[in-house]
């Protein structure tokens, strides 16, 4: 039994664990998505529940089942709907079902709710669902929500050390260096390096078309290069977004409400 996930405890220890007001409930969210030819579909989902366990761990908080679909992927950010593999939700659904979980969390008495988000797409769909949930509890019902997106953690520190020659931003970071250093760290069983493609980083004009341009999306679904992957900067990251993570939470929930 690994005493950080709720869903390996009986229903009688999670009522013990809230009986401490000040429990943090992390929720993983990511996304079935392709991630090139070196990534595994489930990477979003898989790296948002390995950084919520380091980050209960340290805090002492539990971590909820993983939301493992999301929103539609973009092109500019995720490649786009059409590679084979990517399995997303409307926004709607996704929306309803983070209100969903957030109205049980309630229920059982979670006070403290850490929504932690590794798939772009997702943010302002987890947006409206915690605000659909906490408009439904009303004000009366002393709940507090963080939602992050992983990535925004990382310190300029951290992205020189990654990307010695200057970090071409995050938006086309998707199964790109971070994520493939942070798999080779938690995962790398799941990594296949030697499949890592060359494309050149993509470029996008500054609009969107509908229907996509798939043409615009190099055809490996990765938007630039991974080849300065390692487990070595993925170790690195991992532990000073745990750190930096970890901090805002003590920051924003040690507090009672009365203070
Ligand atoms: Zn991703």
């Amino acid at each position: 039994m690994n005493p950080v996930l709720m869903s390996s405890l009986s229903w009688v220890a999670y009522q013990e664990r809230l009986q401490d007001d000040g429990l943090v409930l992390l929720l993983p969210c990511g996304a079935l998505e392709q991630h090139g030819p070196h990534l595994p579909l489930g990477t979003d989902a898989l790296l948002s529940a390995a950084i919520a366990q380091a980050v209960a761990t340290k805090v002492g908080g539990l971590v909820a089942p993983t939301l493992s679909y999301g929103y539609k992927s973009q092109p500019k950010s995720g490649g786009g709907q059409h590679f084979p593999g990517t399995t997303s939700l409307d926004g709607q659904s996704l929306s309803q079902m983070t209100r969903d979980v957030i109205r049980e969390f309630a229920r059982h008495g979670v006070k403290n709710l850490v929504v932690v988000d590794g798939h772009y797409e997702n943010q302002w769909f987890l947006t409206e669902g915690i605000d659909l949930a906490l408009r439904e509890l009303g004000t009366s019902y002393p709940l507090r929500i963080m939602r992050l997106e992983y990535w925004d953690f990382c310190t300029e520190e951290t992205l020189n050390h990654v990307f010695p020659n200057g970090f071409p931003g995050f938006a086309l970071e998707h199964a790109a260096v971070i994520e493939t250093s942070l798999m080779l760290h938690f995962y790398p069983e799941l990594v296949s390096l030697e499949q890592i493609p060359d494309d050149r980083p993509a470029d996008f004009p500054p609009y969107d078309m509908y229907p996509t341009r798939t043409e615009w999306v190099p055809p490996s679904g990765v938007l630039s290069s991974a080849k300065g992957a390692s487990a070595e900067k993925g170790q690195g990251m991992a532990e000073q977004l745990t750190d930096s993570i970890a901090a805002a939470i003590v920051r924003e929930f040690s507090h009672s409400e009365a203070e």
